[in-house]
């Protein structure tokens, strides 16, 4: 049985006022189902301090292809494993589409990761031009197979994230991201975890973590309110 997750994306938000009381919230909220926030790299320390020894985990938003050296401005695989870091995202639609990060060099972020012993949440997704065009199953399985051409996938965790759902209010409805799911466990395996990313909000989090092929969430917007945020664990952790 594959245990569930949700993980919070703070993308580029945070101050260290505002991290604190949602940290506090975070830890006396969520109860009963795998949590974890990614947060931006100079708050890594705070989210480490205030959440070592608690049930919440952390991690980061990106890290270098590169595992040392002259990179200015780059954070390496190696540095957030020293912050404790569990998690890392890798792959994100912004990454993607804002950086031009390519397939090849999310993948070696994906390797570079594992070899610092964390878990990538390895980020796909279609835009809604692929989608219309009947091209999902084409562009995720592009995406995914730049990773397992090059290395297991193991215990990292998958994320399905339609970037035409992210940050716009609108989610695929269950239905649409069972279908993408099963496509992606079909290249995972029944052990590893695939989580729904995409406007995930108290109000429909129950109706998605109840396909059977999706085990949680990856949360933007709402992972910063920490009532929010504690409602959609809540509904992970009733689901099953
Ligand atoms: C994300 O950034 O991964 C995300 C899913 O954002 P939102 O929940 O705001 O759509």
């Amino acid at each position: 049985m594959r245990a569930r997750l949700v993980a919070g994306n703070w993308k580029m938000h945070g101050s260290r006022a505002a991290n604190r009381a949602l940290l506090d919230a975070i830890v006396a909220g969520v109860k009963g189902v795998e949590c974890a926030v990614c947060v931006p790299f100079p708050y890594l320390a705070q989210a480490a301090e205030r959440l070592q020894g608690t049930q919440i985990a952390w991690g980061a938003q990106n890290l270098s292809e590169h595992a040392a050296g002259a990179h200015t401005g780059e954070v390496s695989a190696a540095m957030l494993a020293d912050f404790g870091c569990r998690y890392v995202l890798v792959g994100h639609s912004e990454r993607r589409q804002i950086y031009g990060e390519t397939d090849a060099q999310a993948a070696a972020k994906f390797a570079g990761a594992q070899g610092a012993g964390l878990k990538p949440i390895f980020c796909v997704g279609e835009t809604l031009e692929e989608r219309d065009a009947g091209r999902t199953e084409e562009v995720v399985a592009r995406q995914l197979d730049a990773v397992l051409s090059r290395t297991k996938f193991a215990d990292a965790v998958l994320a399905y994230e339609p970037v035409w759902a992210i940050g716009t209010g609108r989610t695929a409805t269950p239905e649409q991201a069972q279908a993408v799911h099963a496509f992606l466990r079909k290249r995972v395996g029944a052990a590893t975890r695939v989580l729904y990313g995409g406007s995930v909000k108290a109000e429909n989090a129950a109706a998605i973590f109840a396909m059977p092929d999706v085990d949680g969430g990856l949360i933007g917007g709402a992972s910063l309110v920490a009532r929010d945020f504690i409602a959609i664990c809540g509904m992970a952790q009733r689901k099953g």
